[in-house]
């Protein structure tokens, strides 16, 4: 593939924030490309029935490629827990059985974890980003944002597990940072670098 000259692409999500994150990765390493949202491109709803994040993403972003003509980025991303095997992984948005009730997910997880040593709270916020353009060119990388568990939330400036989740080699959890600081180096913007690396690469 050679590096693609689109001066336009859309991102699979209603979510404002990650349109702004992914334009300004792309003009750090692409160039200037307006990102249009699922409303803007009018993309249509996508079940997320992939049982990874890699697959839940290429679902998103070939779904958007076909529909809008354009190229075309998603993404899916969890938390991994070391004990638990990776869940809640894909089921972290509705982890205590409601999409999006972040303070029952979080409680749920704490309770699962009491009788866990703080040695081995280790886990992983986990993205995959994927681009897919309308003639068939498929690419997908994943970011892994690595930590620990807290045993009780801290912070207010975050969402979904934030408050209980360390960074490594930081004293602030993730819902302390802050989103500028903690979008810097989240597993969502080491996977779409990672993604605009291997489109510029290729
Ligand atoms: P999504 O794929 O970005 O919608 O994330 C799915 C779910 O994973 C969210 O509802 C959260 O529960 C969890 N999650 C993903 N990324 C993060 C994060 O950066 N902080 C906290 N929770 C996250």
């Amino acid at each position: 593939m050679s590096t693609p000259a689109f001066a336009e692409a859309v991102l699979a999500t209603r979510n404002a924030g990650k349109i702004r994150e992914l334009e300004s990765l792309l003009a750090e390493s692409l160039g200037p490309v307006r990102v249009l949202s699922a409303d803007e491109a009018a993309l249509p709803e996508v079940v997320e029935d992939g049982v990874t994040f890699e697959a839940n993403a290429l679902k998103k972003a070939r779904s958007a490629a076909l529909s809008s003509g354009l190229p075309a980025f998603a993404d899916d991303s969890g938390l991994a827990v070391d004990v638990l095997g990776g869940a809640p992984g894909i089921f972290s948005a509705r982890w205590a059985g409601t999409h999006g009730d972040d303070a029952a997910n979080n409680a749920l997880l704490l309770a699962q974890l009491s009788d866990v040593p703080d040695a081995h709270r280790g886990a992983a916020f986990v993205c995959a980003a994927a681009f897919v353009t309308p003639d068939g060119t498929e690419v997908v990388r994943e970011g892994r944002f690595t930590g620990t568990l807290l045993r009780a939330p801290r912070g207010d400036d975050g969402f979904g597990y934030d408050p209980l989740f360390l960074p490594d080699g930081s004293a602030l959890t993730a819902a302390e940072l802050g989103p500028e600081r903690k979008n810097a180096i989240s597993h969502r913007a080491l996977a779409f670098r990672a993604l605009l690396a291997a489109i510029r690469a290729d």
